[in-house]
């Protein structure tokens, strides 16, 4: 499922980073696990999930563009009975994208009747039902997280209505969220068959950074870091998400690149900020861990710890996954 370069180092290719909870795309959505440097065929392969449904036919054979996104959230969120989803948008790109979010869980009851699409759009939370959250294209040129997370959220709503055991009692007992795109002014700058190795050019060229070239990922407060937090003023799309984040309790979270297939889970850099080689260990690590080995066994690539991306052929990791710090240092992430 990974796809362009996630280059930060420009030699080195990009992480998937599995926060948590990845496992759902792996058990729902097994079809669209690729390797990296298959991405074109990947986006072009018509393939149905689970639901088997005929009314997806011919709408995985191309991105969703521009005002495409909000769309095709909103008729995933059709796809489910009354009261299951929320489309909302969290706040706007630097040229004015929305940062669209759709909430799937049962007992949402109807949307605000003044048809804002706001924030509070997405309702109130509910005790004791705990949030993950997902999000994806936060660089805008890895673009297939983009499209598999309106799948999943198609798959979700639809597999409720169905009557899929498994899915009702995922969302009788939990809140998802799903963000396909963090950086859809960089998705609208990226050209297929670009992977991103084009970044010696002018900032933002590649459709990687945001609009005012900015790395989205290297752009949030860092825990490590011992200045002045960072101006968010360039990176709206950060800001929005953080506020977003502050104003949730999510327990669970993914962030979906492109690049090389490894889950790679906390922390992404460590105080001393070396390069590579330091387990920069999370008190959650051993919980990180299984989740991460438990996503990763169930990809057909990454299980293999050998993904054979192009440009890094040999790089390995063990049963799939990495410490982000220990892979190599990113702070900001
Ligand atoms: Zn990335």
């Amino acid at each position: 499922m990974a796809s362009g370069w996630d280059a930060r180092p420009p030699w080195r290719p990009g992480r998937l980073p599995l926060l948590l909870c990845l496992l759902l795309l792996v058990q729902l959505l097994r079809s669209p696990a690729r390797a990296a440097h298959i991405k074109k065929a990947e986006a072009t392969t018509t393939t149905t999930t689970s639901a088997g449904a005929e009314e997806d036919e011919g709408q995985f054979d191309r991105y969703y563009h521009e005002e495409e996104l909000g769309s095709a959230l909103r008729e995933a969120a059709a796809a489910g009975p009354p009261g299951l989803a929320r489309l909302f948008s969290i706040g706007s790109s630097v040229e004015g994208r929305p940062l669209w979010v759709l909430r799937l869980t049962a007992g949402l009851g109807p949307p605000p009747p003044d048809g804002d699409l706001g924030p509070d759009a997405a309702g109130p939370l509910l005790p004791g039902r705990p949030q993950v959250k997902l999000v994806g294209n936060m660089h805008g040129d890895e673009t297939v997280s983009r499209q598999v997370l309106v799948y999943l959220a198609r798959e979700l709503a639809a597999g409720y209505r169905r009557g899929d055991p498994r899915l009702v009692r995922l969302l009788n007992t939990t809140d998802v969220y799903v963000l396909p795109s963090l950086n859809p002014d960089g998705f609208e700058r990226a050209r297929e068959g670009d992977c991103g190795l084009g970044d010696s050019g002018p900032p933002g060229a590649s459709g990687r950074d945001n609009s005012r070239g900015r790395d989205l990922n290297r752009s949030f407060p860092d825990q490590f870091s011992t200045g002045e937090p960072p101006s968010l003023d360039d990176v709206p799309e950060v800001r929005a998400l953080i506020e977003w984040i502050r104003r949730n309790k999510f327990v669970l979270s993914g962030n979906l690149h492109g690049g090389s297939v490894v889950a790679s889970y906390p922390f992404d850099d460590s105080p001393e900020h070396k390069a590579t080689g330091v387990y920069s260990k999370t008190s959650d690590d051993e919980v990180f861990r299984y989740l991460a080995k438990a996503y990763a066994s169930n990809h057909p690539i990454m299980k293999t710890g050998a993904p054979h991306c192009p440009g890094d052929e040999e790089e390995t990791f063990k049963d799939g996954i990495t410490n982000g710090a220990h892979w190599y240092d990113v702070e900001g992430m």
